[in-house]
């Protein structure tokens, strides 16, 4: 979270822009000025530099507006989107549950690479119309691109990077969105998600391998089918093909546990008979009393037996300690207003899409007003590990 910038908010939905992202702004400024510089030597540098910095930013508009039509319809379908993340490879959209047919994921999925391919023909026109005719830059790019103005130039450079997004993203690997669309399709006719989900992410890590495979090969001086040769694209290739990888076995586990997790109630999983913590309580006799000898890092706070937050380790090290003599745990702790109970007859999958367990790794669990239990982050992952052998997950990987 900490890596992350907040710029604003959209149809209610939070743009967020991962620090990596400044890696590919810079790469692409750098890499269109030298461009610019060579097609163009009568430009100045101040106006190259302003040019390129202007096409990143339209660049870092065009994959928000991807992850915006991927949002947009998630909403319109009923799925509940908080946020985007903008970051070296893109974009995700914080889609907070899975659609709830193959037909709706057909459509979350496919909206985002159209909207690229869209705009990506709409760039070239405009292109096109700035300058001398789109059929003359066509017949012979390189002539023409000298003489063209700097808007259209502009123009030509992100028609075609729109497309290659969409076209990219269009690569029938999960969680690319040509993964969902093909995990739409089997889901359509299997009627299985999580089979679905295991051939479009088997897929997904099969064109990763090829990513590596190749990439190697071309840093070792291969010149490869698709691809082609270059040690700076078989370095750029190896690294999204690692990343391609992981984020197939990630999303696949993610969607295997909640599966594995379903039609259990919480009640399974939480410890009951936890310690709890009164709202007057000192903090600097909380820490002697519960976190020194423990192992219990987070407390439900209560008062008459009733929640009135959470207290975790981490409120306490965020103060200084000449500041525990003066507070009481009421003062730090996160109040239950800001919390999401659990309910222990609730569906046990509600857990990991629950905010509170999201950030701080514990939730309370109530009933009545009354705390009844805490489902800690370890308790989740004892409980799967004794549901599954250990090899289960490895079979996968
Ligand atoms: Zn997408």
């Amino acid at each position: 979270m900490d890596k992350e910038l907040y710029l604003g908010s959209i149809f209610g939905i939070k743009i967020n822009v991962d620090l990596s992202w400044l890696i590919i702004f810079a790469l692409i400024t750098w890499d269109l000025d030298n461009f610019f510089a060579v097609v163009h030597p009568d430009w100045g540098i101040t106006f190259r530099l302003l040019l390129s910095v202007s096409a990143s930013v339209l660049f870092f508009a065009s994959v928000l507006a991807h992850e915006l039509a991927h949002s947009l319809v998630a909403k319109r379908l009923g799925i509940n989107v908080s946020r985007i993340v903008l970051f070296i490879f893109g974009g995700v959209s914080n889609i907070e549950s899975e659609p709830k047919s193959a037909k709706d994921e057909f459509l979350i999925s496919i909206v985002g690479p159209l909207t690229s391919i869209i705009l990506g023909v709409g760039f070239l026109l405009l292109g096109g119309a700035t300058s001398i005719g789109i059929s003359n830059i066509l017949s012979a790019p390189e002539s023409m691109l000298s003489k063209m103005s700097p808007l259209s130039t502009l123009f030509f450079w992100l028609g075609p990077i729109n497309i290659t997004l969409g076209l990219f993203n269009l690569i029938p690997g999960f969680p690319l969105d040509g993964g969902r669309i093909l995990r739409s399709g089997v889901w359509a006719v299997s009627k299985n998600l999580t089979l679905s989900t295991y051939v479009a992410s088997w897929m997904g890590r099969t064109i990763a391998w090829y990513f590596i495979i190749s990439g190697v090969l071309m840093v070792i001086g291969f010149n490869v089918p698709i691809f082609g040769s270059g040690v700076i694209s078989g370095v750029w290739l190896v690294f999204i093909g690692w990343f391609l990888k992981n984020a197939a076995i990630a999303s696949f586990e993610l969607v295997y546990i909640k599966n594995a997790l379903g039609n259990t109630p919480v009640s399974s999983l939480m410890r009951s008979n936890i310690p709890t913590v009164s709202y007057d309580t000192p903090l600097s006799k909380f820490i002697n009393t519960c976190i020194i000898g423990s192992d219990e890092y987070t407390y439900p706070v209560v008062k008459n037996g009733r929640l009135q937050g959470i207290i975790s380790l981490d409120d306490v090290t965020k103060l200084d300690s000449d500041e525990w003599k003066k507070n009481k745990v009421g003062e730090v702790m996160t109040p239950a207003n800001k919390l999401e109970p659990l309910n222990p007859k609730e569906d046990a999958a509600d857990i990991l899409d629950n905010q509170t367990f999201q950030n701080i790794g514990s939730i309370p669990v109530v009933q009545n007003g009354k705390v009844v239990g805490l489902v800690n982050r370890q308790d989740v992952l004892l409980w799967l590990k004794l549901q599954r052998p250990d090899d289960n997950l490895k079979n996968l990987q």
